[in-house]
């Protein structure tokens, strides 16, 4: 029997109004049902924002540290489930047990910080021109915010948002993507469990365009955090712009590394193929260009593209596997539909290109791992967001223009260089249009006590994570004090 699961409204765990269920499916095993989740339209939605909207003031006038003690609580609970939600998130989204298991601790490292956050200053005191006056300046809560999030990093990118939210006094509510919804469960389960009040936190299961729809909508909602794709995140931008509700969005990359002729090549090559393929390259930090110095581009190429055949493919429960299925056959016809593109612009296919076919495949959603060259810089596959187990090698001739290659994109979300050169190492991180620079190390990775963020159309410029997520959670508040 499936396990049924319930959205979680103003403290109760409840169905949808209309009772509709969506099924939960194992990519690596279609015929596995992970569970059923409510399928939940606008006016549950619509329940969840009044739900939060009317414990605001009550969440809001909450000592902070005691806001701070519930995340810790959280997170203790958390990594006392760590194998369980690992688990569940490999089963219901197709990383292997290991990237999992790594990104549940990360949830737990985050609840942590912000619980930390809590203890510290929440202001700054100015001089003021009148000899009397208290002049200080204090960060408060925005009110009733709706988190809106994807599927590829199912804990670690609501933590990143909840945690903070709740930390800086807002209510939320909370719709995660529907492809992850189990590992969405357990992170509001602990919450639960370590005491929030009912209402501060809501969980809303259900089509983006539903009850994500109505949470862009309601006026009581001011505030939307959102990480996806471009696509939708234009569409937020436009719809909340024009009911002035505040917003930030995080999007997609292209991100290339860049490998010089001096670099460590063994280790360009492994962290080249470890931002391309970890994930299924479902990482929105994922490495899709290596833009390679043509002393050492054919070393490199053969590197990689015997790495890359070598790779063990697999279900992620499997402990030999390096790479697991992409999500959905969405996402698979997406990638096979782009290595069709790629060799119809005349890129060169040096591995995988096809659906992996066999026993251990044939019920899942399992593309070898891809690598093209002779890719041009203006082709689709070196300007569009895959999202897949795929990279393309890049010539350049030299720094000038691999920096030139590396820029000429859209987005600006992560990038990386290889090379044991500080000078070309120190221009790099200057010239480099990315919001996370990495010198010798892979596109991937984000630590939660700094920014996370992306430039030009990968982020509607605000940040997430560390200190900076206060920008967004808290508004300011002058106080100008004059004693009587
Ligand atoms: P997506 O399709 O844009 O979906 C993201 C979320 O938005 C999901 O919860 C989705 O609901 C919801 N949504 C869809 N339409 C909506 C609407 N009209 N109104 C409100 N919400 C709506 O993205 P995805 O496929 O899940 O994730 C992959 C994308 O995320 C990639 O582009 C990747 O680069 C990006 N990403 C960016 C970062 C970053 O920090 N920059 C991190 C990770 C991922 P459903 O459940 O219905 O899909
Ligand atoms: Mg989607």
């Amino acid at each position: 029997m499936t396990q049924s699961f319930l959205n979680y409204i103003d403290g109760q765990w409840v169905a949808a109004e209309d009772r509709v269920t969506t099924p939960d499916v194992n990519p690596a095993n279609t015929a596995e049902i992970v569970g059923d989740f409510p399928s939940a339209g606008r006016a549950d939605a619509a329940r969840a924002v009044e739900a939060s909207a009317k414990v605001f003031p009550l969440w809001a006038r909450t000592p902070m540290p005691q806001r701070g003690d519930i995340l810790h609580r959280a997170a203790n609970l958390f990594e006392a489930r760590a194998d369980e939600v690992a688990e569940a998130m490999t089963r219901e989204e197709g990383k292997t047990l290991a990237e999992s298991k790594g990104e549940v601790m990360r949830g737990v490292s985050i609840l942590r910080y912000y619980a930390g956050e809590t203890m510290q200053p929440t202001g700054e005191v100015y001089p003021s021109a009148s000899a009397n006056t208290f002049l200080y300046v204090e960060r408060v809560p925005v009110g009733v915010v709706a988190l809106i999030t994807p599927w590829n990093f199912p804990v670690a990118i609501p933590a990143w948002k909840i945690a903070p939210a709740l930390a800086y006094g807002n209510t939320v509510v909370f719709k995660p993507a529907e492809l992850t919804p189990l590992t969405a469960w357990h992170l509001v389960d602990v919450l639960e469990k370590a005491g929030l009040p009912a209402g501060v936190l809501n969980l809303v299961n259900g089509r983006g365009s539903q009850a994500g729809h109505e949470l862009v909508e309601n006026a009581l909602v001011k505030g939307i955090s959102f990480t996806g794709s471009n696509e939708v995140g234009a569409h937020i931008a436009a719809q909340a712009t024009a009911r002035g509700a505040k917003m930030q969005l995080e999007m997609g990359g292209k991100n290339p590394v860049v490998i010089l002729a001096d670099s460590d090549l063994e280790k360009a090559v492994e962290l080249t193929l470890a931002g391309a393929m970890l994930s299924t390259g479902q990482k929105c930090t994922a490495t899709s260009r290596a833009i390679v110095q043509r002393e050492v581009l054919e070393e490199f190429r053969e590197r990689l593209v015997a790495r890359a055949k070598a790779l063990k493919v697999g279900d992620g429960m499997q402990p030999d596997t390096y790479m697991g299925p992409l999500v959905s056959a969405e996402a698979e016809r997406t990638v096979l539909d782009y290595i069709k593109i790629g060799q119809a612009e005349g890129a060169r296919l040096l591995a995988g290109g096809e659906k992996l076919r066999g026993d251990e495949y044939d019920c899942g959603y399992f593309v070898a791992p891809t690598v093209f060259d002779q890719v041009t810089p203006d082709m689709r596959i070196a300007q569009e967001e895959i999202f897949g187990p795929m990279v393309s090698v890049i010539e350049a001739q030299d720094f000038d223009e691999a920096v030139q290659l590396a820029n000429h994109t859209r987005f600006g979300l992560s990038a990386s260089i290889f090379t044991r050169d500080l000078n070309l190492a120190l221009r790099f991180m200057r010239e480099i249009e990315a919001g996370i620079v990495h010198v010798n190390s892979q596109t991937a990775g984000a630590e939660p006590q700094v920014p996370f963020g992306g430039f030009k159309s990968s982020s509607s410029g605000s940040r997430e994570q560390g200190k900076a997520a206060r920008e967004f959670f808290t508004q300011i508040k002058t106080v100008y004090l004059d004693p009587l």
